[in-house]
């Protein structure tokens, strides 16, 4: 049996108390969320942090509400209340069927929003949602707050913007009308992680597209997203032509790699079946049809 190198524990019971022991432990510190991604990891001694903080305790980040005309998610809520929520599913379907593919009830009903995105894992499902609808992320310490987009969060594999003392507290997306959207992945068993997925999102102005956002996961896009076929996309029909341009865009940009879960050319036709199939849907749940 695998076990993780000898840790200190702290249990922080407020954000403010969790960003003191951030600055108490320093960088050999790390938050415990729901643990799904750095216990295994610390398993492996593929992570040796010197103190863990469970913020299993914070209550005040557990919560998915609309503020304005954003809605904001707190770090701390489970995949499984976004699964649940019905704010989400109203203005965000991509959302319940990103989640629905997420492992299994077992991590969704403890792994954390905030624990999946700073996990920072290249083919993490929920990075490429926020990726495609252009979120935000509030990232607190105790020198105050700062928020930071989603598109400019993750650093590199592993790696996010979350700098030492500093904790990600909220996400942010802004609310849009006469929008669809939604999510399709391909994995080799029920639970796995991807492939490849695709996200996306359209607005229609009459039967133009206002504004899109595509987000892919598991093939190496920089930032989860493929922002050439969005611009190419935007102030256009959308018509099955664009949709079929912008498919093969992503294709050709994205940068896949062959692993046990298939070659690279296999995920890279899979990256314009999927991009083109959410698009697809997106605009028919725009235009208020089935998507
Ligand atoms: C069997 C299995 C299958 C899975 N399948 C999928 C899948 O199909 N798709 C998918 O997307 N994911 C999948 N996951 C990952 C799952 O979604 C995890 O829950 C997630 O990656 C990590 O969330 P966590 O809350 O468990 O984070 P933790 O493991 O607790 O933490 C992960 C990292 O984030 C840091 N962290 C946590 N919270 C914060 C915060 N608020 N601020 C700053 N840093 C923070 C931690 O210090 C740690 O470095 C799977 C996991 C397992 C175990």
């Amino acid at each position: 049996m695998q076990v993780p190198p000898p840790f200190e524990y702290q249990r922080a019971g407020t954000v403010d108390e969790a960003i003191a022991l951030l600055d108490r432990h320093g960088p050999e510190a790390r938050l415990l969320a729901g643990g799904h991604s750095l216990l295994p990891m610390m398993k492996l001694r593929l992570a040796r942090p010197e103190t863990l903080i469970d913020i299993n305790g914070l209550s005040e980040l557990d919560y998915i509400r609309r503020d304005g005309d954003e809605i904001a998610i707190g770090a701390m809520t489970r995949h499984a209340s976004v699964l649940a929520s019905a704010l989400l599913a109203e203005h965000y379907h991509i959302f319940v069927e990103a989640e629905r593919v997420i492992a299994d009830p077992l991590v969704r009903n403890r792994g954390t929003v905030g624990g999946s995105i700073c996990h920072a894992d290249p083919s993490e499902d929920l990075s490429a949602v926020f990726a495609a609808l252009r979120g935000n992320a509030v990232i607190r310490s105790a020198r105050g707050s700062r928020t930071v987009a989603l598109r400019d969060f993750h650093v590199g594999p592993y790696e996010t913007v979350v700098g030492a003392g500093e904790m990600l507290t909220e996400v942010r997306v802004p609310i849009r009308t006469r929008t669809g959207s939604a999510f399709e992945k391909v994995e080799r068993r029920a639970g796995d992680w991807s492939i490849a997925a695709a996200g996306a999102f359209v607005q229609l102005d009459g039967d133009m597209v206002a504004d899109v956002g595509i987000g892919i996961t598991a093939v190496g896009a920089e930032q989860f997203t493929c922002v050439e076929a969005e611009e190419a996309l935007r102030g256009r029909a959308a018509s099955d032509e664009a949709v079929a341009a912008a498919a093969s865009s992503c294709a050709a940009g994205c940068r896949p790699s062959a692993d046990q879960r298939g070659p690279e050319d296999y995920k890279r036709h899979l990256v314009g079946v999927l991009v083109a199939r959410v698009l697809h849907r997106s605009i028919a749940s725009a235009r208020g049809g089935v998507a």
